[in-house]
């Protein structure tokens, strides 16, 4: 019997449901194996796995030369590199283990250390032989290229060119190196080269020697069977004209390991004659230089070379550099040691260790302080003229001063001229008529001698009299600088009176004065304060005379003022000064008086001021005007 029809539709919907399963593994299995394909480069370019390289040295880590070869490889890489670089770096230490086990112990260790790795470059710094730059990494890592640094004599064997390796050797420039050493030193006769006894040793030696027949009349001695320990000994006992080369000592007779810039350092210090090195980075242990192996220019060119290979440039493209040149560099220190002159070196020499002078290590402050300096200087010079300029000006001002005053003065003197006249004329008329009088005494047979002698004193007292005035006249006419003395002002007042007072009676006024008592001393320029006065008084005189008053008076006061101060004052009965006036007085050339010249107060003034005082005018009360100045008081120490 059939099945059912209705199972079919049972049977169908179990093979709908098994049709759906196969399809969903299908699909996830699908989707699983594509999917790594699709997140493959996300990862990889995100990452952009740093490349790495291994540097494998033959000798230990702490060869000068090495660290500075290897520094100098980093940072050009680096430099080169837009991405992250990854470095390792071993070392075989040769020199101090050189047995073939430690070589295959070395070698099983490179080989579980990095294998897989994926190491991008082997670079190799092989000192003795080329192992580490050929078999090694071949044996190890078969397909990762190879770049070598070596410096040294020996050839790179020809086999390794072609195992996927290329490389610098760097030859020391012997010749360049004897070149430089005759050059800085003529006189050497001598040259004593200290070398060792390896392969590599021997090979260095030798082009030693094919370099040394090129030297002319110089004469080479090889010490190379003697333990290095005894050479400080021997180099300073080595006569002047000798100079000394270092070749490499990778082993002496005596068994012993050196580096370069070790033996450098023993026997450069206790050398009697210069030592002449070959590497660059042997400089600073007291040795003179030499053409030398630059570590940072081979280093970079080491470093470009394997950026090259990096790049994806097959080794065996790339042939093998051997390069001879060095670079003349040498040590300041050992120059001045041994005296000898820059100016002797190679235009293209370079010179280390100089000391840096203040000016190459301070130029920026040397310069902003000079820069300052010099500006301050300028300012400083500019004010020095300003003040040399006005000092000068003070100078003619005050010439100038004095000179008006001087003028004035005589031109004061010209208005008192007619009353000096008639007050000189007073006692030389009685000197005139006393001696009449005494000649007719003496026309006695017995002349009366007390009547003469009292004649003869009235005539002295008369000369005195006119003496007085001419000499009063005399101060006030001489041209002369500001003083500065004690003057009382008591004793100028009244000497300043008397000079007018012919003057004043001539025009029938009454002149007095009232000093108080106990009036301390002003220090200042007798002429020039009694020029003050005078012109004060002769300006009252005529205020009075063009007045209408029925008291026809000017009083001259002195007093103590305020402040400790001293003050004058002129007083008259005179026609006054209009309101509008009054601040116009002292101005120059400002007159009322149809022969005046208004220059007597402007005059006054500066001088007044030049005492440190001041004047000014008032009007009195009732009638004519009043004229005051002060003076400070001469101060006494106690
Ligand atoms: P001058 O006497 O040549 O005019 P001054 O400078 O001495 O020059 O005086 C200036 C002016 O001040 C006088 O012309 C006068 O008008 C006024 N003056 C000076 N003293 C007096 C005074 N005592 N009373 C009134 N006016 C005076």
């Amino acid at each position: 019997m059939l099945p059912p029809l209705n199972y079919s539709p049972h049977t169908f919907s179990v093979t709908g449901w098994r049709a759906r399963m196969i399809l969903l593994v299908i699909l996830v299995l699908t989707v699983s194996a594509l999917l790594p394909a699709v997140a493959q480069p996300v990862t990889e370019s995100a990452a952009a796995r740093p490349k790495r390289i291994l540097m494998l040295f033959s000798e230990s880590k702490d060869v000068p030369g090495n660290i500075a070869l290897e520094q100098a490889v980093r940072a050009e890489m680096r430099k080169l590199s837009p991405n992250r670089l990854e470095f390792f770096a071993e070392h075989l230490d040769a020199s101090h283990f050189s047995d073939q086990a430690h070589f295959q112990f070395f070698k099983d260790y490179l080989g579980k250390k990095y294998a897989g790795q994926n190491l991008d470059l082997i670079m190799a710094f092989p000192s003795r032989d080329y192992t580490l730059a050929g078999a090694l990494p071949d044996a190890l890592f078969p397909n990762v290229p190879v770049v070598f640094i070596a410096v040294n004599e020996l050839d790179a064997p020809y086999e390794i060119s072609k195992l996927g390796v290329t490389g610098i050797v760097q030859r020391f420039d012997i010749r360049g190196t004897l070149g430089l050493m005759l050059h800085l030193q003529p006189d050497t006769r001598r040259v004593v080269v200290i070398g060792g006894v390896t392969e590599v040793d021997q090979a260095t030696l030798q082009r030693i020697g094919e370099a040394a027949r090129g030297a002319e009349g110089v004469e080479f001695d090889f010490w190379t069977n003697r333990p290095v320990a005894e050479m400080p000994a021997a180099v300073s006992a080595l006569p002047a004209g000798t100079a000394v080369l270092l070749s490499t000592v990778l082993r002496d007779v005596s068994g012993q390991v050196y580096f370069m810039s070790q033996l450098a350092q023993m026997l450069a210090p206790p050398a009697h004659v210069p030592v002449y090195v070959m590497g660059g980075w042997v400089l600073g242990s007291g040795a003179v230089g030499g053409s030398v192996v630059d570590s940072e220019d081979l280093g970079a060119r080491g470093g470009q070379l394997a950026w090259r290979v990096l790049g994806g440039i097959k080794p065996e493209d790339l042939p093998i550099e051997v390069a001879t040149k060095g670079t003349p560099m040498v040590d300041w220190q050992a120059l001045k040691r041994w005296r000898i002159s820059e100016r002797r070196l190679p235009a293209d020499c370079m010179v280390r260790f100089r000391p840096v002078t203040l000016w190459e290590e301070h130029r920026t402050i040397i310069l902003s302080s000079l820069a300052v300096f010099l500006a301050q200087a300028g300012t400083i010079a500019g004010l020095l003229a300003q003040r040399k300029l006005r000092r000068r000006a003070e100078t003619e001002i005050s010439r100038q001063r004095t000179e008006l005053a001087h003028v004035s003065r005589v031109s004061t003197m010209g208005q008192l001229a007619s009353a000096l006249a008639h007050e000189l004329s007073q006692p030389l008329g009685a000197i005139l008529r006393n001696t009449e009088a005494a000649e007719l005494f003496l026309k006695n047979d017995r002349p009366d001698l007390v009547e003469i002698r009292a004649i003869l004193a009235d005539i002295r007292k008369d000369d005195q009299r006119a003496g007085n005035v001419i000499e009063r006249m005399r101060s006030l006419l001489k041209r002369r600088e500001l003083e500065s003395n004690p003057v009382d002002l008591g004793e100028l007042i009244e000497e300043t009176v008397a000079l007018a007072w012919a003057d004043a009676s001539a025009r029938r006024v009454t002149l007095t004065m009232q000093v108080s008592a106990n009036l301390p001393l002003v220090l200042g320029d007798r002429v020039h304060l009694q020029q003050v006065l005078l012109n004060l008084i002769l300006n009252g005189l005529d205020a009075v005379a063009a007045g209408e008053n029925v008291e026809r008076m000017l009083v001259i006061r002195a007093g103590l003022g305020t402040g400790g101060n001293v003050e004058v004052a002129a007083c008259d009965s005179g026609t006054g000064i209009p309101a509008d006036k009054i601040n116009s007085l002292f101005e120059p050339f400002f007159t009322t008086k149809p022969n005046g010249l208004g220059m007597g107060l402007a005059i006054s003034r500066t001088l007044i001021e030049a005492h440190g005082g001041k004047i000014w005018a008032e009007n009195n009360v009732d009638r004519g005007a009043t004229f005051k100045f002060t003076l400070p008081a001469e101060r006494r120490e106690p």
